[in-house]
């Protein structure tokens, strides 16, 4: 665009120039017509001139001879022989100007003719008033013949006049009109040069302009290009991060190391910004923080206090913007914050928190941190996803599908090791078998779902009401098996009890229906007084239990008599 506009201007001057050149050359060219003009002017206005010196001449020769003839005073020939030279001169110099007029020729010719017949004329009385006298003079002038050459010669003078009047009039005309061409090449001249450095002006100017606009964009180029060298560094430092995290992610084999990663590497990816990574609980009621960095907001909250969450996509909120602020982040009104939902398959298993204190000159978290925000919470979705399924295998293969408690396989690993502990650390433990009151009747009457129903609630419930510390295994059937670790026989008994009693409230709901209630019955074994291997306490409780049941169930026995 700058090289069209630059190589147009140069071809507007260069077309100014010519014309300023041809104005210049027709001026010129004026100038000369006028030049020669005038030349024409004054030359026929001489010619005019000379003609009348000649008929001068020859009237002072006249007179000179007039008043020798008068006087015989030779010296009043002087003027006499001063007109002589002069008229032969002039005659010359008349011959000379009308060379180039054939007609006005003619005139000359006669005109020397008539003043060489008049000089000898005049000649002839001089010597004849030399030779003979006055007399002699008189008579010479007297027979008329000079008057008479002179009125011919007064006469052509005249016509030579009035012939080089008409010349210098038509001449008068031609100079007249080649001032005024003259003065009209003048005033173009003038405009055009005038035009000319105007155009010249505005060429310079135009060139100063663009070259200045050339370096101004060479400037903006300079820093563009800088700028994207250094964006171009960012995004490799950062895909440099973002494949670290994504190596590291792949080899995490707990939440909590996933959580730690994730910090460290937003940490790096987003300074400045402080931020956590929530995973939800297990009934999926709050959000805890598996990790963070900088100055985290809140350790655990619902997922009703996130937008993000509540909207299935990413919030961002900035003070000034109309956006809401997430209530979990009610502590940092004045930063700017940005939610993201970490999720995998479709599921929301998480939330990505970022935020940072407003700063109003610059834009609030834009596209950069968005993308990476975004990249960050793909991979941890993904990883958490894998961890999951791990866990979740993990789980099948330890728990119970239906109820979720442990496995009879898993009793076997846990109660040696439980056992090995209390051996070794000396400590009381107890093992309580029980077995659901006629429930072959719940399946008879309600159905197979129904005793299923009832077997969850138990198991719950039991679950629900042991320490973090105790064990529940489904041993088999609705056969359930509790381990209590550091409980003495009494305490064990007095536990079991409470259980016994508290499964006898449950009020199951099956197919909005309440089913039947439900009892138990029980048999306690105690680690050392019972039994010191797991199949010795397993198989005394296996007769408590069954004691309970030959007493009328619903109740629990302790291995060795009757509870
Ligand atoms: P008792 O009081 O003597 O223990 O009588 P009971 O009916 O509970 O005992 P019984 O051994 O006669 O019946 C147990 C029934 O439990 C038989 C079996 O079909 C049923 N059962 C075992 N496992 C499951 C299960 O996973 N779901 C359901 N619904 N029933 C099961
Ligand atoms: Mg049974
Ligand atoms: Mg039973």
């Amino acid at each position: 665009m700058l090289a069209w506009l630059s190589h147009s201007r140069s071809a507007w001057l260069l077309l100014a120039l010519a014309v300023l050149l041809s104005t210049c050359a027709v001026f010129y060219l004026s100038q000369r017509h006028l030049v020669s003009a005038a030349d024409s002017l004054k030359y026929s206005l001489r010619k005019q001139q000379t003609a009348g010196h000649v008929l001068t001449s020859l009237l002072d020769a006249e007179t000179g001879q007039r008043g020798y003839l008068l006087t015989s005073d030779a010296r009043y020939l002087r003027p006499y022989d001063e007109a002589r030279t002069l008229i032969d001169s002039r005659l010359e110099k008349l011959a000379t100007e009308f060379a180039d007029d054939p007609k006005q020729r003619e005139m000359i010719d006669k005109l020397q003719a008539l003043s060489r017949q008049k000089l000898s004329e005049l000649e002839r009385a001089i010597s004849a008033h030399g030779d003979h006298g006055a007399a002699a003079s008189v008579a010479v002038v007297k027979e008329g013949k000079g008057r008479k050459i002179m009125d011919e010669i007064r006469g052509l003078v005249t016509e030579i006049e009035t012939a080089s009047e008409a010349d210098a009039r038509q001449r008068s005309v031609e100079y007249r009109r080649n001032v005024a061409v003259a003065n009209a090449m003048l005033v173009l001249f003038t405009v055009t040069a005038l035009s000319v450095l105007a155009a010249l002006y505005w060429v310079m100017g135009s060139e100063v302009e663009l070259r200045k606009r050339a370096a101004e964009e060479h400037v903006e180029y300079a820093a563009n290009r800088d700028s994207s060298i250094k964006e171009l560094e960012r995004e490799r430092n950062a895909m440099a991060v973002l494949n670290e995290l994504s190596n590291f992610l792949q080899s995490c084999h707990t939440i909590s190391d996933v959580g730690e990663l994730a910090g460290r590497s937003l940490g790096v990816l987003l300074p400045d910004t402080s931020g956590a990574l929530y995973l939800y609980s297990p009934d999926r009621l709050k959000l805890s923080a598996a990790a963070s960095w900088g100055d985290v907001a809140r350790a655990e909250f619902q997922p009703s206090d996130c937008w993000a969450l509540r909207r299935g996509q990413s919030h961002a909120h900035t003070p000034l913007g109309s956006a809401p602020l997430c209530g979990h982040l009610s502590g940092h009104s004045s930063d700017d914050s940005l939610c993201i939902p970490v999720m995998a398959q479709g599921e929301v298993l998480g939330l990505l928190t970022i935020h940072r204190p407003a700063r109003h000159a610059v834009a609030p978290f834009n596209e950069e941190v968005r993308r990476l925000g975004l990249i960050v919470a793909r991979q941890l979705g993904a990883t958490l996803a894998n961890l999951k399924l791990r866990e979740t295998l993990n789980e099948q293969s330890l728990r119970d599908p239906l109820t979720n408690a442990f496995n009879r396989r898993h009793f076997e690993v846990v109660g040696e090791k439980e056992l090995a502990l209390a051996r070794r650390e000396d400590r009381p433990m107890a093992v309580v078998m029980l077995d659901v009151d006629h429930f072959k009747l719940i399946n008879d009457i309600r159905g197979h779902a129904a005793g299923d129903a009832t077997l969850v609630a138990v198991s719950s419930y039991l679950q629900k009401n042991i320490r973090n510390s105790d064990w529940l295994f489904r041993y088999g059937g609705e056969e359930f098996v509790l381990v209590l670790s550091d409980v003495g026989h009494a305490a064990a008994v007095t536990k079991a009890r409470e259980l016994c009693a508290g499964i006898a409230e449950l009020g199951v709901v099956h197919d909005k229906q309440l089913l039947p209630r439900v009892t138990v019955s029980m048999g306690v074994a105690c680690y050392p007084e019972h039994g010191t291997t797991i199949a010795a306490l397993i198989e005394r409780a296996d007769e408590a239990l069954y004691a309970s049941k030959e007493a009328g169930r619903n109740r629990v026995t302790m291995a060795g008599r009757a509870a």
